[in-house]
């Protein structure tokens, strides 16, 4: 083979292989970002859970706040009575003081009711604290996995631009420059193997002159098609 094509060869092998890995590292924040996602859902539950203990706690404080202002009444009631004099306002004051009491029986059973429903939201609470703790154990093992792999990948991008550095250095500047406009214009190969005849970049048939200059193996021959750098494979 000619030599400044088999060399070219490994250059664009060192490329193809360095453009898959910059891709890989190039999706690793997306990755990170989809893994944080994950938490989403549970957090939200937990701040719902959250809320709802909050809401019925509110709910309790409010009756309880209810309950003391109906038994100072009633205490005050009760000291009226003491004072008075009067039946007919003893007994009245005394219908107040059964009034009072009723309501907050009424009451009592109103925060029994708040309590339960406390349990309630407190396990509910606890469940979903517990499923978050879970997915955020997976999630950082995830994170870090991937942190590893961003390492990694970095690491081997530079020791293969390095090695890439090592196999250019020799070469012409100028067929250096043709290989990389070839390279950037193609995206995916600038070098490309002759087939039965065929391109292997864009599969057209070759004419016979062009195969005939690849034969004589003593120049660069392009794809008449393409413009791709062609060789026998
Ligand atoms: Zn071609």
């Amino acid at each position: 083979m000619f030599d400044i094509i088999s060399k070219l060869l490994q250059v664009q092998e060192r490329d193809q292989r360095l453009r898959n890995l910059q891709k890989d590292l190039k999706d690793i924040p997306m990755l990170q970002a989809r893994a944080k996602d994950q938490l989403a859902g549970d957090q939200a539950a937990c701040d719902a859970a959250q809320a709802k203990v909050r809401e019925v706690e509110v709910k309790i404080k409010n009756v309880e706040l209810d309950i003391q202002t109906r038994q100072n009444t009633i205490k005050r009631l009760h000291d009226q009575q003491f004072e008075t004099r009067k039946n007919d306002e003893f007994q009245a004051l005394g219908n107040e003081v059964i009034r009072y009491q009723n309501e907050v029986r009424g009451l009592e059973d109103q925060e029994i009711e708040h309590m339960e429903a406390l349990e309630a939201a407190k396990a509910v609470l606890q469940e979903a604290q517990g499923k978050l703790a879970v997915t955020q154990g997976h999630v950082n093992d995830e994170l870090k996995q991937l942190d590893e792999r961003a390492a990694n990948l970095q690491t081997r991008i530079t020791e293969l631009k390095a090695d890439r550095a090592a196999i250019v250095q020799p070469l012409a500047p100028d067929s250096l420059n043709l290989y990389d406009r070839l390279m950037k214009s193609k995206g995916n190969s600038a070098i490309v193997p002759v087939d039965a005849g065929v391109c292997g970049g864009c599969h057209m048939k070759l004419v016979s002159a062009t195969i005939n200059a690849l034969k004589a193996n003593d120049a660069i021959v392009h794809c008449e098609q393409c413009g791709r750098i062609l060789y026998f494979d």
